[in-house]
């Protein structure tokens, strides 16, 4: 503890998960000083929703792969370039897209490029597009780019049949794959304010070799090996207490582990994911949360997107290409807004072609978002791989494009200490219940006398700006450590 912060006592500190969140938060107290701290993670590894898996020739991100906005703005960024983890980049700037339809045509790149543009802008603008037209309730994104789709099919009425269902299925398209980076069901779901809160860092996404695995294990070296317990997931946490420890001390908090220990703390740092508080918030807080903060969590916005590795033994695709584009003509962004589970693979809209191939093998990975990818991981892989092959033929138009040799699908939804992918701003939130889900308990109005800061919240769903993402996960937990540690510079 440098002199400034000198402590009689260092404050006993839990922390509930060890997502990048909460190692974030253990980082900076453990630079502060902080030497009383725990913490408690339910998975047999570090990590949470970043996780690397073996998959063909290496190891392959289950979850967080890009940097959003590489630049020096961001702290996710800076720290990879602080731990020379920069070198070895395997996407491009600027991908070469290539883009099929369902009838075996291949799109030209400037004409799918100005249709992704051209979605891509009204879904920016949407809040602005819902203002000018005075929408007083909140209206979600579907509302206003289905709006905007109904107003260029009259500009574009007078035109040829094929090349407005072309336009048509690139809307589509981009649609589904505006899903993906918002992990819904569909844009009827989410908030017309999601891009207004939703702040972009300067830079390009950018996907950097096992940068997120190894950018862990590096901030997690600041932290002695003991105060991290792996394999206990808690069950309740006791707040508002008196709870007497074996020498007699006093502590507001106690944390319960599904295995029976008790740990008691001064603060509990809570970084599970938003999908865990929808989930277990009722049985996990004693006594129970705020109605307010209660409300946030069973409003707000967390889906699934999970991802499809396919490794092939010789690659189909053109070596030049980094993202195939699947285009179905017979679909508008005025059909298909109800969840098809039958044909699920109708939901993937994009597939990547995996590089460097010397380090990974021939390797695509397809992304799924909302219903359809939580059905998905009922299905076997080679029932997946089956499905995938039909949808790649029909595209190419070549009934012999091969089987992959090998398929990996991610479960998000299932895995129980997610339950899901990321927060969004769903059509029955808005960005101020971000904040009161990052709210400390106690609030200061329920009375003077209980101590300060028992139970304090982070983890990227409670980041107005950055959620959904890994930077935001990490400021959030630096944050709650910097709360304390304000708390006890001012004492
Ligand atoms: C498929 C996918 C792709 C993504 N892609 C990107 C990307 O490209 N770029 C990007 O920036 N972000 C991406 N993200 C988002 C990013 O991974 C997350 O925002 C971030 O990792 C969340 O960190 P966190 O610490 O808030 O939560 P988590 O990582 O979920 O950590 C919470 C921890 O709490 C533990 N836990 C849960 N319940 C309990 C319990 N009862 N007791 C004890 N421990 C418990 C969990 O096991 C977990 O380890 C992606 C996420 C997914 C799923």
């Amino acid at each position: 503890m440098n002199s400034k912060n000198a402590m009689k006592k260092s404050p006993k500190v839990v922390i509930i998960g060890a997502g990048i969140a909460g190692v974030g938060a253990a980082g900076k107290l453990v630079k502060q000083g902080f030497t009383d701290i725990q913490i408690i993670e339910a998975s047999s590894q570090p990590g949470g929703r970043i996780r690397g898996s073996p998959f063909g020739k290496s190891v392959v991100d289950e979850g967080a792969q890009y940097i959003h906005g590489a630049s020096m703005k961001n702290p996710i960024f800076q720290l990879a370039k602080e731990h020379g983890l920069l070198q070895q980049e395997h996407n491009s700037s600027d991908p070469e897209w290539s883009v099929f339809t369902n009838t075996q045509k291949q799109l030209d790149p400037d004409f799918t490029e100005q249709m992704k543009n051209l979605a891509s802008s009204i879904l920016r603008r949407a809040h602005l597009l819902a203002q000018e037209k005075g929408y007083t309730q909140a209206k979600s994104l579907a509302d206003v780019y289905l709006e905007e789709v109904k107003k260029l099919l009259l500009q574009w009425s007078g035109e040829n049949v094929d090349l407005r269902r072309q336009k048509l299925g690139v809307l589509s398209m981009s649609m589904k794959w505006q899903c993906i980076h918002l992990a819904t069901n569909g844009l009827g779901e989410v908030s017309v304010h999601e891009y207004e809160e939703y702040k972009s860092i300067e830079g390009d996404d950018r996907n950097f070799q096992g940068l997120f695995p190894s950018l862990l294990q590096k901030l997690l070296e600041i932290i002695p090996r003991e105060k991290l317990l792996l394999e206990k997931p808690v069950k309740q946490i006791l707040w508002n207490g008196s709870f007497e420890s074996e020498d007699g001390s006093l502590y507001p908090v106690r944390v319960v582990c599904e295995d029976g220990d008790h740990i008691l703390a001064d603060h509990v740092i809570v970084t599970v994911s938003l999908g865990c508080l929808k989930a277990n918030c009722q049985s996990l807080f004693r006594p129970s949360l705020p109605e307010q903060k209660l409300h946030a969590i069973q409003n707000m916005g967390f889906g699934t997107m999970n991802k499809i590795y396919l490794e092939y033994e010789d690659p189909f695709w053109d070596e030049n290409v980094d993202i195939i584009g699947l285009v179905w003509e017979d679909e508008t962004p005025l059909s298909g807004q109800k969840p098809n589970l039958i044909e699920w693979w109708r939901r993937v809209p994009v597939i990547y072609v995996f590089r460097p191939t010397e380090r990974y093998g021939h390797v695509l990975v397809g992304t799924i978002s909302g219903k359809e990818a939580e059905f998905i991981e009922s299905l076997s892989p080679e029932e997946v791989a089956s499905n995938f092959t039909k949808l790649l033929r029909q595209f190419t138009g070549r009934p012999s494009l091969p089987a992959p040799k090998n398929v990996f699908v991610t479960k998000w939804f299932s895995n129980s200490y997610t339950r899901g992918s990321y927060s969004h701003i769903s059509i029955n939130s808005t960005g101020d219940m971000i904040d009161t889900l990052a709210e400390p308990l106690p609030q200061t109005a329920e009375g003077t006398s209980s101590p300060m800061l028992q139970v304090l919240f982070a983890g990227e769903a409670t980041h107005r700006s950055y959620h959904s993402t890994t930077h935001g996960a990490l400021l959030s937990g630096q944050r709650e450590a910097d709360r304390l540690i304000d708390h006890y510079s001012t004492k």
